[in-house]
């Protein structure tokens, strides 16, 4: 790891090779609905050498992530209209962090916004043992007698963590004070999420470095080869108050951010004419 890398003071268009990995614990407080294709079923993967894993696709992560940074910015003032995933702006802090594709956008812009926020599948730090099944019933609301099933959900039960990495690329304080304060408004994931999915992310720390130095598969891989205990993952990652985030003024982030994303889209803009 290169001791002299640091937060960049603003932001700009071409990447400039370094990234801010951030290793979070994902704990489900409820039973938790993370669907594949088939409505009914829980997502797991069985890995070689890892077993059998509850995981938690990145996309569903991210879009979770996305709406959160949106939904808080918009409380803020900031591109209010900004909209998943046909009504995307392409000009604000959110589009930045996450990225969009000019042609499809209603933006009409013609640029596209790579996602500067990279993500993996995040793992369940322990086997696959029990599956979460529910049955509800439907009562007949003259004998008060229960009918057939009506529907059975199917889901990854309370109390299962799951280790996850995001990678911010080219990072300043503001991206990564918004980026950690979203991760930590993380309260439910999943599917239904008005009565299931309640969920705790508890951040691990941080890895700043001009490569992505660690993966989930491997960190969970050490600690079946080393008997490593899950806390010593913990060490691998500093602690994140060390980075002076100013977390305090979440606000003040994405206005800064705002204005320097204005900046460089007139640098584009007269680029091109
Ligand atoms: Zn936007």
């Amino acid at each position: 790891m290169n001791k002299n890398i640091t937060l960049f003071n603003d932001i700009q268009i071409l990447p400039r090779g370094v990234y801010l990995q951030i290793g979070f614990i994902l704990k489900t407080l409820d039973p938790t609905i993370i669907r594949s294709n088939e409505p009914e079923e829980v997502l797991t993967y069985k890995y070689q050498e890892l077993g059998n894993r509850f995981i938690i696709p990145w996309r569903k992560f991210k879009g979770k992530l996305r709406r959160l940074v949106m939904e808080q910015q918009r409380n803020f003032g900031i591109s209010t209209q900004c909209a998943l995933k046909d009504n995307l702006c392409m000009k604000c802090p959110a589009c930045f962090l996450f990225g969009g594709t000019g042609e499809t956008s209603k933006a009409g812009v013609s640029y596209n916004l790579l996602s500067r926020v990279l993500g993996e599948t995040l793992i369940s730090t322990t086997e696959v043992k029990d599956i979460f099944t529910y049955t509800a019933n439907a009562v007949d609301e003259k004998d008060y007698t229960t009918g057939q099933a009506l529907i059975t959900t199917v889901a990854v039960p309370a109390e299962i963590e799951f280790l996850g990495i995001i990678t911010l690329k080219d990072p300043t304080k503001d991206l990564a004070a918004i980026l950690i304060d979203n991760l930590n408004r993380v309260k439910r994931i999943g599917a239904s999420t008005r009565e299931w999915g309640r969920c705790e992310v508890n951040i691990l720390g941080y890895i700043l470095s001009d490569r992505e130095d660690v993966a989930v598969y491997e960190l969970i891989e050490k600690t079946i080869k080393e008997k490593n205990k899950e806390s010593e993952i913990r060490t691998l990652f500093k602690n994140i108050e060390s980075l002076r985030l100013p977390l305090k003024d979440i606000k003040n982030c994405y206005k800064n951010i705002n204005s320097q994303i204005e900046k460089i889209l007139k640098e584009i803009k007269n680029e091109h004419t």
